[in-house]
């Protein structure tokens, strides 16, 4: 056996086998291999049926049978109800207004059950487990999968793949068991040895010494056939550790690349800086004064800054921006040929930023910086190109053409460029750009920053600005690469936003005191999940299905009852995004029901630029009192009177999104209102929507998300490329700390990693599955 066979010339599977481990990316033997278990089923708290006690919870297996749906007696509730029987012995099941869960499950299956074991008045039964469907009884003797002495009470535990149809845990071990025992090494001449025994470990043995991780071979066999608990968790700590330790490497080896560049040379005149500072309706914070002379330091460096700015929303990092920015504008690009600065022209500075709503805003807020000095700013996006000031009118912008505005970017005389990605297309070259920023981006990709160097090797000073909370440990892991300065302090006088979740039956008495603050001049966002109404939306795939929508009695008849059979359960979501409230619907109730009295404006993604722009201005200027809007406003926009945002639907979003939506009304010295539209009752959900409450700012609440929900949980791949058991890491600071010390310690001797091939090609191989740009 080699790692590189394909799986189906070592195994017979079946076309739904192969089209199961298709679907899971699993190819050849070292896929499967690295194919880990999600989790071992932890068998200790299991109990024979015979033995259960009323009062307790408990997890049985076994066959499920009787199942039916009732009505209660005289509740009138819906039930289901069923019996599980196991080798000692069986009791009754009753769900609780969860009748639909008797159709999801059927008469003979297996599986696993955890509820409270309660007595009724005839007899005792199981209320409401959680349940899960098994391909297998683990405690059926013919499937054992362990040896008999580990039943259940010693800690025994199976593992558990990530399934999908066709394929079972089951068949993942028995392969795995297969791959163990196959005679392998083909190249030692003749002989023929364990399979197992011809991996070589990428991970320098120094290193797992140091931190006691077994080898790869150890580690396969204990993460896929534990002995017991603690030899599972040495194995998950090593590939974990290996996962961030592998990006680490990559991160640093970015940096060391990206330093080898030239750059620009920044020396600010501290005179005229002061008098730029000056010029703020207000004092920089410590923080910001602190970020800024780190950042200064860093541009006046003969090698390029690479540093994220990272502080809270609200906590005024545009300022810190905009000075850097003021810095880099005020120096004439330097004459190689005279050997000395030239007497003309400015070194150029790239703002980009992740809408075409908060590029306009940094737009304006960079006029009112700049207006006073004779530097030209200008705006990019999709949708068109600006120019400031405008010739025939020097206190404003105006409309200018893109190829106009390309043109004036690459002889050097539009210093400043503010824009959306469109920034930095091919087509946008700048002639000195000695400064880019970066603003609420989460990552800004080693390509995309190659792609900014320029001929002769000159590379922009990078900042990178983010308000998104992350735990210290992912920033750590996922911006490596850069150097990190933490704006840890709000404004002065800014007040703790009052923070609420709401009930269903307190919404009226909250817009009540609504009511109240927009009397006094106040502005309210509205946020929504949704745009439109289902029935009018146009899902992204398909452009015709806003015309071909549903008659509305058609896709209404979706409560409960549904929910019963399992076919139809798919549409329990749409049941759910029915409720869902939508920004053109509220805009419309809230219109006409709550606040007739009051301007309201709506503002969605699907609405065009000027569209956009118009209402954001008209909001900006007070005419419009309340902004329906969907989670467009989410980073960055600023308009300070507007000190009051309802959030609907709230359980949708992720505390991080919330935070970010609640930081709209912190902008001002005005007693900001934050409040929490739930419709979940569940405990969990009001528990994290508390968090917002408790947390004191977005550090401690990213922190509290990440011990709240399962790593899985998070979005770990999605977002930032790092799989649940590398987000398992993520956990563990000093696991952090220690990839990044050896990664750094390695990069530093051996920047190419040379001397540890094997090493690289597990780098590359993981950096290019996770899609880092
Ligand atoms: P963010 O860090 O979220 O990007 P902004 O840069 O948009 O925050 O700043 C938020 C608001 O606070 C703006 O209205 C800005 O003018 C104001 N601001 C920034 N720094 C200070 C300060 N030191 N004192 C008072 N207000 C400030
Ligand atoms: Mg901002």
């Amino acid at each position: 056996m080699e790692l590189h066979d394909k799986l189906e010339t070592k195994f017979r599977l079946d076309v739904n086998q192969k089209k199961a481990l298709q679907k899971l990316k699993i190819f050849s033997v070292a896929d499967l291999l690295f194919h880990f278990p999600v989790r071992y089923s932890d068998l200790s708290i299991v109990k024979n049926i015979a033995e259960l006690i009323p009062g307790e919870m408990a997890t049985v297996y076994g066959k499920i049978s009787k199942l039916k749906t009732k009505k209660g007696f005289r509740s009138r509730i819906s039930m289901a109800e069923g019996e599980i029987e196991d080798l000692s012995g069986k009791i009754k099941i009753t769900w609780f207004n969860q009748a639909y869960l008797a159709k999801m499950l059927h008469d003979g299956e297996n599986v696993k059950l955890t509820g409270k074991v309660t007595k009724g008045k005839n007899s005792t039964y199981l209320a409401n487990p959680e349940f899960e469907k098994l391909p297998y009884l683990p405690i059926d003797m013919h499937e054992m999968l362990f040896a008999k002495n580990n039943l259940p009470n010693s800690g025994f535990s199976y593992p558990i793949y990530a399934e999908t149809r066709g394929i079972t845990s089951k068949w993942f071990y028995h392969a795995i068991e297969k791959i163990f025992s196959a005679k392998g090494g083909s190249a030692s001449g003749g002989k023929e040895i364990r399979f197992l025994d011809t991996f070589e470990d990428y991970i320098p043995s120094e290193i797992l010494k140091k931190y006691h991780l077994p080898t790869l071979k150890t580690a396969l066999v204990w993460i896929h056939k534990p002995k017991n608990k603690a030899d599972a968790e040495s194995a998950r700590k090593r590939f974990a550790f290996e996962e961030v330790f592998c990006i680490q490497l990559e991160r640093q080896h970015d940096k060391f690349e990206y330093r080898k560049n030239k750059s620009f040379r920044i020396e600010p005149n501290k005179k005229e800086l002061e008098d730029f500072l000056k010029r703020f309706p207000f004092k920089p914070t410590n923080s910001q004064q602190k970020s800024i002379e780190t950042i200064l330091a860093d541009m006046a460096k003969n090698f390029p800054m690479s540093r994220l700015l990272e502080g809270d929303v609200g906590s005024g990092k545009t300022a810190v921006a905009a000075t850097a920015t003021y810095t880099v504008v005020k120096q004439r690009p330097f004459d190689y040929a005279l050997g000395k600065p030239q007497s003309f022209g400015n070194l150029q500075v790239a703002y980009m930023a992740p809408t075409e709503i908060l590029a306009t805003q940094h737009f304006e807020s960079f006029i009112e910086y700049f207006k006073h000095l004779p530097i030209n700013v200008g705006l990019i996006t999709g949708s068109g190109c600006r120019k400031f000031p405008s010739k025939s009118n020097p206190n404003t912008w105006t409309t200018i053409s893109r190829a106009q505005l390309l043109k004036w970017v690459a002889n050097g005389e539009i210093p400043i460029l503010i824009g959306t990605h469109a920034l930095i297309q091919k087509t946008v070259k700048f002639k000195n750009l000695a400064l880019v920023v970066i603003d609420e981006q989460h990552r800004f990709g080693t390509t995309q920053r190659r792609k900014l160097v320029r001929k002769d090797n000159i590379a922009p000073h990078l900042l990178s600005m983010t308000a998104t909370p992350i735990p210290r440990t992912l920033a750590l892991t996922i911006y490596g690469d850069l150097d990190l300065s933490l704006l840890s302090e709000m404004p002065a006088g800014r007040k703790q936003i009052i923070t609420e979740i709401i009930t269903p039956n307190k919404r009226s008495e909250t817009y009540e005191k609504i009511k109240v603050e927009l009397k006094n001049g106040r502005q309210l966002y509205v946020i929504c999940p949704r745009i439109f109404e289902v029935d009018e939306e146009s899902p992204a795939d398909s452009p015709l299905a806003g015309s071909l929508s549903r008659p509305a009695g058609l896709a209404l008849p979706l409560g409960a009852s549904a929910c019963e059979t399992p076919r139809k359960r798919k549409s329990a979501s749409d049941s759910n995004s029915l409720e869902m409230k939508s920004v053109v619907a509220e805009a419309k109730r809230l219109k006409k029901e709550i606040f007739p009295e009051y301007e309201i404006g709506i503002l969605h993604s699907k609405m065009s630029k000027e569209k956009k722009e118009k209402v954001m201005q008209d909001f900006s200027a007070g005419k419009i009192n309340i902004l329906c809007a969907t989670s467009v406003v989410e980073v960055g926009v600023n308009v300070p009177n507007a000190t009051i945002i309802i959030i609907e639907g709230a359980e949708r979003f992720g505390l991080a999104q919330l935070h970010q939506l609640r930081g709209r009304v912190i902008r001002s010295t005005y007693q900001a209102y934050c409040y929490i539209f739930a419709e979940a009752k569940t405990e969990k959900t009001i528990a994290r929507l508390k968090a917002l409450k408790t947390a004191k700012n977005g550090f401690e609440l990213a922190e509290l998300d990440l011990t709240l929900r399962g790593a899985g949980e998070l979005g770990g791949t999605k977002q930032w490329g790092i799989t649940d058991l590398g987000m398992e890491a993520i956990k563990n600071i000093k696991m952090v700390e220690a990839a990044r010390t050896e990664a750094i310690t390695l990069i530093e001797e051996d920047p190419e990693l040379s001397k540890y091939p094997l090493l690289k090609a597990k780098v590359k191989q993981k950096t290019s599955e996770f899609h880092f740009e």
